[in-house]
């Protein structure tokens, strides 16, 4: 028995990076695991179709977190299909950096909209099934820039704060009909959102972190894993930090 048998997991943002992990951690485990993406239909597709020749049950969706109506129909399918679901992780998210001075409205909305506007249209949806449920879990994924604060990144940093403080609402609403809700806040995770970055800057960065090193994809869907299990039936509006030491730094 997998930690996460018969369980119904959508995952936002699963077709690269942080989310195909979890993704692929969560089916190894016995979840029913539904992910959306935005652009990578060729990705997307493979994940699909690799877990499934494996015997794992994965479904792809592409679906625009920040469309209401295309959000709905995510939760409606994975309830119409399954009859349930259990958790949800808001993982999908974007970085349109510039300092403040440069940053346009374009920029800013468009971080906003991603990375948390999607967050309460996810939780919105599926929180009115959980509720008949009585059951369910949250977990959005932030990042230490949101608590720290990053030079070049202030919107990607109100994101990512909104993500804390909106997730420790919600697990505050919910916790009396046995919804949990946390927050991740991964550090620097080598990914393709991380590639972007010169090499330059990420040897730097990784000398600033206490472990001396970049995290991987996995050792955040681990984290995930156990937060979604029964592993963390007591953890509810929680922040955890996996960033190799950097928030202590
Ligand atoms: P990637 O850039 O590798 O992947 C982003 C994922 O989000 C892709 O699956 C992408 O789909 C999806 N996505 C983007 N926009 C939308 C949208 N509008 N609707 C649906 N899906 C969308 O990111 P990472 O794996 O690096 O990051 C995952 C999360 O972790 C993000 O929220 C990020 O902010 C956070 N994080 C990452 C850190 C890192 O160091 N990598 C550090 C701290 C936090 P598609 O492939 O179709 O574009």
């Amino acid at each position: 028995m997998g930690l996460l048998t018969n369980r119904v997991v959508l995952v936002t943002g699963g077709s690269r990076g942080i989310g195909k992990a979890i993704v692929e951690t969560f089916a190894k485990e016995g979840a029913v695991v539904f992910f959306t993406y935005a652009q990578s239909v060729e990705k997307a597709q493979q994940i699909e179709g690799e877990m499934r020749a494996h015997g794992f049950q994965v479904t792809a969706f592409q679906a625009n977190g920040c469309d209401a109506a295309q959000v709905e129909n995510v939760i409606n399918h994975v309830v119409e299909t399954t009859g349930k679901i259990d958790t949800v992780i808001n993982n999908a998210g974007i970085t349109k950096d510039n300092i403040v001075l440069r940053l346009t409205e374009a920029q800013w909305e468009e971080v906003m909209n991603t990375n948390l506007k999607s967050v309460f249209l996810y939780t919105k949806a599926a929180a009115k099934v959980m509720l008949g449920q009585k059951y369910g879990n949250f977990i959005n994924i932030s990042s230490v820039v949101g608590v720290a604060g990053n030079a070049g990144q202030s919107n990607y940093a109100a994101s990512k704060a909104g993500i804390i403080g909106f997730t420790r609402s919600v697990a505050k609403e919910l916790a009396s009909r046995n919804i949990r809700a946390n927050v991740i806040a991964p550090g620097y995770i080598s990914t393709e959102m991380t590639q972007a970055i010169s090499e330059e800057a990420r040897k730097k960065w990784e000398e600033s972190i206490p472990l001396g090193r970049a995290g991987t994809p996995e050792e955040v869907a681990r984290v995930a894993l156990f937060l979604a299990s029964d592993l963390a039936s007591y953890v509810t509006g929680s922040v955890i930090y996996v960033d190799g030491g950097s928030h202590i730094a």
